[in-house]
């Protein structure tokens, strides 16, 4: 019977003992100290061209590559282990991107990122949605019904995303902007502000509001000829007025900001 044997690559996939043990001789340096040796090396690196003391913490995040802030006279960055092997254009962009938040530094870091992204841990769409808790259905607009049916109808059901009403930042006194809606490229959930929960918005508006989001599925950040990121490309803007009730939704913004300004959601 053909079953009877075994393909042969089961067995070489196999880790023989003496491959297991070979990992354990001592003096094999360990992860953690060659870690620190690089890290050291990188702080070295930042030092003298931040000329200022510096503290580097490496670590396997898989959204935010980069965060760093002052404190006394100390440097201290959270960088991403993908810029232990950075070449000396890209250390340099990362000491000018800390003091000056210039575009260009800017443009040349998200370069290697983007050319270094194969050493990003891959979360699944599906594990980062199971750690939120979402809610689409309103007590008023269901916003599963609305995605699904905008997805029908202007999308040919492409669009694979989550969407849920986020949970209202809390906020003193009057807003003075809200954020309707945001989407998340990583999770792919698209997260529409509770205020749009109302008897008074109509279907119209959130309709809109999700169709603007669902097209941030479509179109990627870019970035643009001076450097800076763009997030609504001409391309995105002209998807946006095949809306069909566009004009009427951008009129009932105009007209009743102050409205979601003031509510409160519960
Ligand atoms: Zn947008």
């Amino acid at each position: 019977m053909p079953r009877a044997t075994k393909p042969k690559t089961v067995s070489k996939k196999r880790i023989s003992p003496a491959g297991r043990t070979a990992r354990q001789l001592p003096g094999t340096p360990e992860p953690n100290r060659l870690l620190k040796v690089w890290r050291r090396v990188i702080e070295r690196r930042l030092r003298s061209r931040l000329r200022s003391r510096v503290a580097v913490e490496i670590h396997d995040n898989t959204h935010t590559m980069i965060t760093f802030q002052r404190s006394r006279g100390l440097w201290r960055l959270r960088l991403h282990h993908m810029f232990l092997a950075a070449p000396d254009d890209v250390i340099q962009a990362l000491a000018d991107f800390v003091r000056t938040a210039d575009p260009v530094s800017s443009a040349v870091l998200d370069r290697y990122i983007e050319r270094n992204k194969v050493f990003i841990r891959r979360v699944s769409p599906a594990q980062l949605r199971k750690r939120l808790r979402l809610e689409p259905v309103g007590r008023h607009h269901d916003l599963s019904r609305i995605f699904e049916r905008l997805n029908d109808r202007y999308f040919q059901s492409r669009i694979s995303a989550a969407i849920t009403y986020g949970p209202a930042p809390r906020v003193k006194g009057p807003r003075k902007s809200i954020k309707m809606g945001s989407y998340s490229m990583e999770s792919r959930v698209i997260r529409i502000h509770p205020a749009l929960d109302q008897p008074v918005v109509p279907r119209y508006f959130v309709e809109w509001i999700v169709f603007h989001e669902m097209l941030h599925n479509v179109y990627r950040v870019r970035r643009g000829d001076d450097g800076r990121r763009c997030v609504h490309p001409p391309e995105f803007m002209e998807h946006e007025r095949r809306f069909h009730d566009l004009r009427r939704a951008q009129a009932w913004e105009d007209e009743n900001l102050d409205l979601l300004l003031r509510s409160r959601p519960v």
